[in-house]
């Protein structure tokens, strides 16, 4: 049953989290809702002084919290996997609101974003080192892994709840405190995560939580200051690139996920109704607006048009409008310049040949809606060929040979996720040599999972989210070398 919205809106604290409080600051701004323009509430803003100040309420407790138990932790992880659970609907009202994804795909995170939390309980008690005598005999080795220290934490806007858990959850389980940046177009479901996370038992202190107008007066300060060991940051390729460049500085710890442009490769022996499926997963789920959304269609000539009238017709069938409406299956893009944006994209793509079989302009309405599209005869020069499009737009090119789909698939300087449909199970290993891409979906085309590692190659970033590597980003190894009792001097 839906959420009253004056009702879930009222528990979202509006201040900042620094130590044992909510903190309200002077200046404010205001969260707006893409698929009505309207203002949804007015929260602090913080800046230099409330994000150090964010950081001495971290290094207050590090030392403590990284001599918790890991049981201790993992049963913090667990009892807010279970509270996500409980708050589900107020969580999935609350990232319709602020982001515009229908109420089911908002459901559909929650139960996503809630697995970080119970993946990393379990894992927050595997975290094994190694004992061994080195080769010599002269040594023996023990090699165990401690929390990395205060760490900053930046999430974009697209999916408000499992980015913030991806990120949390693992520093939780590690043993590290926090400073949590979230995007400022959707901080609400953050704020409520984080104090899902203290109603969970997490000791204040460990996650401090610091919204505001400027990413920049945030992150900047903090990383400029000796005591931040490390940075995650899921986000555009350009504002890695900024913070890869601070964080020499300190020669921080990053972990950096970053822009994608998937391509989504379909050969001629391919089930296409099921193509289609997975195409419809890979390209419309989160409205376009994923890292790891399909955004380029490499269609087999000789069932390119098949696919294309069948890709259509489905995407015919989305209802666009407000997600809080139960019968959307497509919303608003996130503001106005995402609209703008994938606009132009299809019309460069159309003044260079491609034609809009379905779709090809915005949507009516107050809100950012853009009408789901599918465009045919793109040529590789276009530009949606080449950007990320963040919305829902599908692009199709064609090919005749493996090796063409793989130069058309590689010709890009991101390398986050691919995906490839074909029922010859020989090209699955060739292609998973041959495509430069961190994730590969085959014959599927969604393929996130807190058990599995995430994360890209090339431009697309560094580090894992994720799988037991997930917790290794937090940790740092750290051997000791005990002098063999039975060594002669
Ligand atoms: P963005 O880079 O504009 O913002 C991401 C976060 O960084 C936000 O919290 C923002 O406030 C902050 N930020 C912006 N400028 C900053 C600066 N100079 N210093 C510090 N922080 C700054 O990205 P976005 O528009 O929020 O998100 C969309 C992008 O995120 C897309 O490129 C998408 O592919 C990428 N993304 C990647 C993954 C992944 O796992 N690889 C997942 C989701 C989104």
């Amino acid at each position: 049953m839906t959420a009253n919205i004056t009702d879930v809106l009222a528990k979202v604290p509006t201040g900042l989290l620094i130590g044992n409080d909510w903190v309200d600051t002077d200046e404010t701004f205001d969260v707006e809702n893409p698929a009505t323009g309207e203002t949804l509430a007015t929260l602090s803003s913080g800046g230099e002084k409330e994000a150090l100040a964010a950081l001495d309420a971290a290094c207050a407790v590090q030392d403590e919290w990284a001599r918790t138990s890991p049981r201790e932790r993992s049963n913090i992880l667990r009892r807010a996997f279970e509270l996500v659970h409980e708050r589900a609907e107020d969580f999935a009202t609350l990232m319709t609101l602020e982001m515009g994804k229908p109420l089911a795909e908002a459901r559909g995170e929650v139960t996503y974003g809630a697995e970080y939390l119970r993946w990393f309980s379990e894992e927050a008690v595997r975290d094994y080192g190694r004992s061994a005598t080195v080769p010599e005999g002269t040594l023996r080795m023990v090699t165990r892994r401690k929390p990395v220290g205060p760490c900053l934490l930046i999430t974009p806007w697209n999916f408000p709840l499992a980015m913030a858990t991806r990120k949390v959850a693992p520093a939780v389980a590690a043993g590290c405190t926090m400073v949590l940046k979230p995007a400022k177009l959707t901080p609400l479901t953050a704020q409520y995560f984080a104090q899902t996370m203290l109603d969970a038992g997490l000791p204040k202190g460990v996650l401090n939580v610091v919204s505001g107008t400027s990413a920049s007066a945030i992150s900047s300060p903090l990383m400029a200051d000796s005591r931040l060991r490390k940075v995650s940051f899921t986000g555009s390729t350009p504002v890695g690139k900024t913070l890869l460049k601070a964080a020499a500085e300190n020669v921080l710890r990053t972990s950096m996920e970053l822009g994608g442009n998937a391509p989504f490769i379909v050969f001629e022996d391919a089930d296409l109704d099921q193509a289609v499926t997975g195409a419809m997963g890979a390209k419309m789920r989160n409205i376009g607006e994923a890292c790891t959304a399909a955004n380029r269609f490499i269609v087999h000539e000789s069932v390119a048009e098949e696919f294309a009238q069948k890709f259509a017709q489905k995407i015919g069938e989305l209802k666009l409008g407000n997600g809080m409406d139960e019968t959307v299956t497509c919303g608003p893009l996130v503001e106005k310049s995402a609209q703008d944006n994938v606009a132009a994209l299809v019309d460069d793509a159309v003044s260079k040949g491609a034609t809009a079989i379905i779709g090809g302009a915005k949507g009516d309405g107050a809100g950012y809606f853009y009408q789901p599209t599918v465009l045919t005869g793109v040529p590789r020069d276009a530009r949606v060929a080449q950007e990320e499009i963040f919305g829902p737009v599908a692009p199709i090119l064609t090919f005749s040979t493996e090796e063409e789909a793989l130069e058309i698939a590689n010709d890009t300087e991101y390398g986050l996720a691919s995906y490839v449909f074909t029922e010859n199970s020989d090209r699955l290993y060739r292609l998973a040599d041959g495509l430069e891409f961190g994730l590969m979906g085959f014959n599927a085309g969604v393929i996130s999972n807190a058990a599995a590692p995430f994360g890209g190659v090339k431009q697309s970033g560094l580090g894992r989210e994720g799988g037991a590597e997930g917790l290794d980003e937090y940790t740092t190894v750290q051997y000791i070398g005990v002098r063999d009792p039975y060594a002669e001097n």
